[in-house]
Parts: C-alpha cells; structure tokens; sequence
C-alpha cells in the first residue's frame, strides 16, 4: 500500500502556507508522499487559493483533500469576540469530515502520521485514536510560547484569578518572566476561548509529540525546560522537535515587484520595513502617528498599510485601502523617493532580505520573526494580537533581536516614538548592535536547516520513528 503523511493546518494564511511548507521538506528530505486537508472557513483570514494552486500545479508530492462546508457552523459564530473563537467553532464543527477524510485515505495509503496545527488538536484526536493513527502537532509560535501554552494547564490549577485580574508576572519554566496581561488576549478572561485554549493545552501534552517552528540555537533555554517536563509538572511530556525555521518564498502577485524594484535604487541597509501579518490594521489615528513618525525620522522606508480597524482586535482581511484618504495629507509626496507605501501585501519574505532593508517593524507574528531571523534583519517589536506579545518577551529579553515601540496610556503610539525606533534601527550604536545580533542568529538558522543541523536531523528522527511505527504495526 501507498504511505503518506497527512497534515492538517488550521484557516489562515500563515498557518496554512508554514504547514505545506514543512509538507514540502517532508517530501523533499524524507520522500514521503504527503496529503493536506484543506477546510475552508466561510470568513476571511487571507486568500489562500493561489497558494494552493501553485503547489496543487507543480510536482512537489502534496495532494490536497478538500473537506466539504461543515452543516452545523451558524452565521451567528461570525460574532465572536475573538478570531480564535471562530476558528475553534468552525473546525469543530469540521470534525465529523476530518474522521471521514482520515478514513477515506486510509482506506488507499497507510498514513504513516497526522500532523495538525495546534488549533486542530482537540477537533481530530478522537478521530486519529480510533483509527490508531499517531498525532504530532505543528506549533508555528516559538518554544517559549509552547513553553506557555503547556503551562497553562498548571497556571489554570494555581489561580482561579484570571490572567487580566491577576495581572503580574507569570514565573513560567524556560522564558522570562511574563506580565500576565502578555498572553494572548483571547485568554486574558475565563470565557469560551480561555477554556479552548486549556482544552489544547491538554491534549497536546497527550499528542505523540509536538513539532515547533524553531530551532534549537535559538531557544536553547525555553527546548530545555520544556523537554524536562517543566511546563507540565502533573504529567507527561511529548517528545518536542524543532525543525525551522520553515518559511517560504511564494510570489504572490505580479505587483510585488514594485517594491523590489524600489529596493534595488536604495542604499544597502537603508531602509526600514514595517509590515503587520496578515491581519494587522490600525486606526487613522494611529496611521497618521506612524506617518509622522516616518517624516520626521528623515529615513527611507516601505510601509505595508491596511484600511483601519473598527473595535478592538484583528479585523479579518478587507478590500484594499486609499493611502492618498488615509494618511495625512501631502505625506506621501512629501516623502516620495524616501519612502514607499504599498497598499495591504507586499512579497516580506523577498523584501526583509533584499540588501536594502535595516531594520523591521513588525506585529511579531511568529513567521515574520523567523523571515526576519533567517534575514539577519533586527527588529521593532509592535504586537497586535494573538501571541505577539509572548513573542515579543522573548524577542527583546531573551533572543535580544529587537527593541519595544512603546504606546501611550491610550494604546496609541506616537509619532515620536516611531521617530525614535526608526532612527535606532538604522542609524545608532544599539540598532548596529541589534544588527550584529541578528547576523549571527541568521547564520545559527542557516547550519540548522543544512544536512547535519539540529532541525535537519530532527525531522529525520521524526521520519524514522513514523517509518519504524508503520513496519511494526
Ligand atoms: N506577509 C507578507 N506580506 C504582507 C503581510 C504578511 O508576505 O504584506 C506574510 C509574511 O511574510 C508571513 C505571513 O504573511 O509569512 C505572516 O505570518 P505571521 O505569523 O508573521 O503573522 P500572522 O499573519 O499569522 O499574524
């Protein structure tokens, strides 16, 4: 029978691109035939299509099984405080065509693993239990916020304050200490979400093993604690393996050479980059602060920017925005050949490492770090949502790759602010130190994905052990 390795990613681009791309180091280095299920959300976390197309069109051993529209996800849902609450519903509403996927490719290969991303886990172990079907998960957030989310069980024993009423630092094994109001804003009260997120926390300390997007140079100290059992002192912990940094060079769109172009005319190392994930926006206020802030730094820079919020939180992906109605008036010919300003997407992973680029202002998503790492570009650290705090805990006390851009009393940041991250990053003595950092952290990510690096083997550990399962079974 044929074998295969099915993965599971959850809605979102960044989840979804990261997940087919660790699919295509599974097929490249293990030779192993892979299998992607695909669900696709009725809201909008980002286009994802073209992706698909692209990898579905070119012979890169993955095959794409589309799950059908669940029946018992309700519009009402749509109006959940939070996107993760949303994804969580929808892909448990999922579940029952996951068991039928599962079985349905059983039935022709023998799936050697299932490897889900960690907002998956709770709505397929049933499934992949009943079928003996050994699950692993694909964590796209660093060791510390693992280290944080396997400790969530143990916080959750401890208090039954929330994070918000508690608010002081977390003494979690492996990473600094961490404000409590820094993990991720959906698990700041005891709703619906907080338990979700216990829930996971649960079962991935019962999963095969857990498969994170790092490597072991770069978190030595959060892999360490975690791999002595740590964070779940009541129990056991899986096997963890550090296999990045994944990341990808997909082009996106024949537009995204507008920006390289620009890049090519500017001095090396000149130009700061801010850009905000898939989902980051902000308010016309907040908007004309950064724009100030960039004409006052007198520096060159490229600007991702987004229509602005409405309420709090993520908004998820809008039509494209005006520039020319957003930010303030006469800001973009005051600055044009300094600076450009592309509307909602610009090809990062291609731009952070273009010659050009100093410095990255960023939401602190996970891939945007490791893109910015795998770069040797240092940082501004600007989270929005999600675990973008966490990560910028770590990216500041403990991997020393970025500064944090400091908001006001009213959550806005200033102009003057933005003036002063921006001068740091390319023009003082901390943004060259930073820089030199990051040089060396590029070069760390470098020998770990080559043959003979820590995240090369342990995926060849982990092809060994899915091959040694499947010949004794
Ligand atoms: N991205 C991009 N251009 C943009 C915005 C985002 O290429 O204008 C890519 C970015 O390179 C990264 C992903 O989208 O690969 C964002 O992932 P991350 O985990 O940083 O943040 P998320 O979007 O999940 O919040």
């Amino acid at each position: 029978m044929k074998r295969t390795v099915a993965l599971y990613p959850a809605p979102g681009m960044s989840h979804l691109i990261t997940m087919v791309e660790l699919g295509k180091l599974i097929h490249l280095r293990l030779h192993l035939p892979v299998t992607v299920l695909i669900a696709s959300p009725p809201f909008n976390l980002g286009d994802t299509t073209p992706y698909v197309k692209d990898v579905e069109s070119s012979d890169l051993g993955i095959s794409f099984h589309y799950l059908p529209q669940p029946f018992d996800f309700s519009p009402q849902d749509h109006n959940a405080q939070h996107h993760e609450l949303l994804v969580f519903k929808f892909l448990n509403a999922c579940s029952p065509h996951v068991k039928d996927a599962l079985e349905l490719i059983s039935k022709s290969s023998t799936i050697l693993a299932t490897v889900v991303d960690f907002f998956c886990i709770a709505s397929v172990s049933v499934a992949a239990a009943n079928l003996g079907l050994p699950v692993y998960v694909y964590l796209i957030s660093p060791a510390g916020a693992l280290a944080s989310l396997l400790y969530f069980q143990e916080q959750h024993r401890q208090t039954d304050l929330s994070f918000r009423r508690l608010n002081e630092d977390l003494h979690i094994p492996g990473i600094p200490p961490l404000p409590s109001l820094d993990m991720p804003p959906p698990t700041l009260d005891r709703e619906e979400t907080y338990y979700c997120f216990l829930e996971v926390s649960s079962q991935m300390s019962r999963a095969h093993g857990i498969i994170v997007d790092t490597f072991d140079a770069l978190e030595p100290r959060a892999l360490r604690a975690i791999r002595n059992g740590l964070c779940v002192p009541n129990g056991p912990t899986p096997p963890v393996h550090g296999i990045g940094p994944v990341i990808s060079a997909w082009k996106r769109a024949e537009r995204d050479d507008q920006c390289l172009n620009w890049l090519d005319s500017q001095p090396d190392c000149s130009v700061v980059f801010l850009c905000f994930g898939s989902l980051g926006r902000f308010s016309v206020d907040q908007l004309g602060q950064i724009a100030d802030g960039l004409e006052r730094s007198g520096q060159r820079f490229l600007w991702v920017v987004r229509g602005p919020a409405s309420g709090s939180g993520p908004a998820l992906v809008s039509e494209d925005p005006d520039p020319d109605a957003l930010l303030p008036q006469g800001f973009l010919e005051r600055t044009r050949g300094k600076g450009l300003v592309v509307k909602s997407w610009a090809p990062q992973a291609r731009v952070l490492s273009h010659g050009a680029v100093g410095g990255f202002v960023t939401h602190c998503g996970w891939t945007s770090v490791l893109e910015s790492v795998c770069a040797g570009v240092p940082m501004v650290a600007w989270p929005l949502y999600a675990e973008q705090r966490i990560n910028r805990v770590l990216l500041v006390k403990e991997l020393r790759l970025a500064v944090v851009i400091q908001e006001g009393p009213d959550g806005l940041v200033g102009a003057a602010e933005v003036e002063r991250c921006v001068r740091l990053l390319v023009d003082s003595e901390e943004g060259a130190a930073l820089r030199e950092r990051a040089a060396a952290a590029r070069d760390a990510a470098a020998t770990a994905m080559k043959e003979g690096g820590s995240s090369w083997a342990s995926l060849a550990r982990l092809g060994e052990e899915w091959e040694s399962r499947a010949s004794t079974k």
